[in-house]
């Protein structure tokens, strides 16, 4: 369980300039707007959490320090540069929020000098990847009419000594790193480099993550995107399996820890059988196994459908021993397995089968962001701005319970996020599909 300690935000230092925020802040009452730094957000959300830390006072309780914009600044914003750099896989809405961290500086802060790095950490180190460019309000105005990145992305390893150096050559004060959990690891390492040679700048990151798999940040942006686009292929299959004699559709989506795109999908149009995901084991043979129950559920209502999350089963199939160019586990094709095992079982016990596969895979990181999540990615980036331009250093933007808060790198990193099999949503699930409680 995470201390309080642990989620202490390091600041580079006294904040002494006066927000411009204030001409907007000075039509309201004094204190409107302007986060009490004095606050803080609760991790707890119910009285029995609570009540389980055995009476520890208030201010001793795990909390957040809270997101939002500060009095007092620790970068001028007449001289302030920015850097700003997408890393990893893709996900809807990262174009938002490079758009809401330029136009948030530009329009309220008028800090200008933004520059955007390309292709991820290579982009940062010089020689590597194309030129970095200069990010402006008109640059950024169409952006989020399209998925992906305008940045551009990367994977593999960059050297950290090397990225310091050359923003200290850039003079860039503020470095926006968004991307996943190794991004952040090499945010957390960005950080740290620079505190050893005691440079004054802030490294704040916007965590991405389709799976939703980072922990103490609430919902990632880009996942109700993805899963609504996950849940269109989910109907697909529903459609082509109804129509056919032993109709089974097979659909994959994204998920290699957490199921949580395949949970939500699933419950998006209660289109689904069956919901495999990573947390939860099970078997395919056996009585009670995934063969038998589909033959069962097939025979019962002439068709069913198996939403698959990518990492689900992969203990039932060899270890994968490839990595990708971060080291990433690549993982074993058990889609691939699965199927042949559904053939095999049906053909066994002389029933006729119709199987369907889909994998809406990339398709569903590639979408622009819908409005919920553009709404979401420009508070994420507007609360990221606050904070460093505030001085905070070291840190990601979350939302966890419905409220903005910095949250140090070194905790989000530490573990995952995932689908509680003995959790409300897991039940839901289950309720949606009626599947057996236990396949294992
Ligand atoms: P996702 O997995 O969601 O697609 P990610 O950010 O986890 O996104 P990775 O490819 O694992 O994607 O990492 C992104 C970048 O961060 C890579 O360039 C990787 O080399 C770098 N990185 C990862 N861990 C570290 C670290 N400990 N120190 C420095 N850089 C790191
Ligand atoms: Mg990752």
């Amino acid at each position: 369980m995470v201390t309080l300690e642990e989620l202490q935000v390091r600041t580079l230092g006294e904040c002494t300039y006066d927000s411009p925020l204030a001409d907007y802040v000075a039509a309201r009452s004094t204190n409107a707007y302007y986060v009490a730094e004095t606050d803080r957000v609760l991790i707890d959300d119910t009285i029995s959490l609570l009540q389980a830390r055995g009476g520890i006072p208030l201010d001793e309780v795990p909390s957040f320090e809270p997101g939002g914009p500060r009095r007092k600044l620790f970068f001028d914003p007449k001289k302030t540069k920015v850097g700003i750099v997408t890393c990893g896989g893709l996900c809807p809405g990262l174009n938002d929020v490079i758009r809401a961290i330029v136009l948030e500086l530009f329009e309220h802060y008028g800090v200008t000098d933004i520059t955007g790095f390309k292709n991820g950490y290579a982009g940062l180190v010089p020689g590597k990847s194309p030129d970095p460019i200069t990010l402006t309000p008109s640059f950024v105005e169409t952006i989020t009419d399209r998925g992906g990145t305008v940045l551009g992305s990367s994977r593999g390893g960059q050297s950290v000594p090397q990225i310091v150096d050359n923003l200290v050559h850039r003079e860039i004060d503020i470095l926006f790193v968004i991307g996943g959990d190794g991004s952040m690891r090499g945010a957390h390492a960005i950080a740290e480099e620079a505190l050893e040679r005691n440079l004054p700048i802030a490294v704040v990151g916007v965590p991405k993550t389709i799976d939703n798999d980072i922990p103490l940040i609430g919902t990632s942006f880009g996942f109700q995107t993805a899963y609504a686009k996950a849940a269109e292929s989910i109907k697909g299959a529903r459609v082509e399996v109804e129509a056919a004699i032993g109709g089974v559709g097979v659909v994959k989506v994204m998920g290699r820890a957490a199921g949580f795109i395949a949970c939500y999908a699933a419950l998006a149009n209660h289109d689904a059988d069956f919901v495999l995901i990573p947390e939860v084991p099970f078997n395919l043979q056996g009585e009670n196994g995934l063969l038998a129950t589909l033959r069962k559920r097939v025979k019962e209502r002439g068709s069913a459908v198996i939403v698959l999350a990518e990492g689900a089963g992969q203990d039932l199939i060899p270890a994968s021993r490839r990595t990708d160019a971060s080291g990433n586990t690549v993982l074993g094709d058990f889609a691939g397995f699965l199927r042949a095992q559904i053939a095999r079982d049906f053909k066994d016990h002389d029933e006729p089968l119709t199987l369907r596969y889909f994998d809406p895979g990339y398709m569903i990181r590639s979408v622009p962001a819908d409005p919920a999540d553009s709404v979401y990615c420009t508070r994420l980036a507007q609360a990221a701005v606050h904070a460093a331009m505030a001085g905070r250093t070291d840190m990601v933007i979350g939302r966890p319970r419905h409220r903005f808060a910095h949250v140090p790198i070194s905790v989000v990193v530490k573990n995952t996020q995932n689908v509680n099999p003995d959790g409300d949503l897991w039940l839901s699930v289950l309720e949606s599909t009626a599947q057996p409680f236990d396949m294992s």
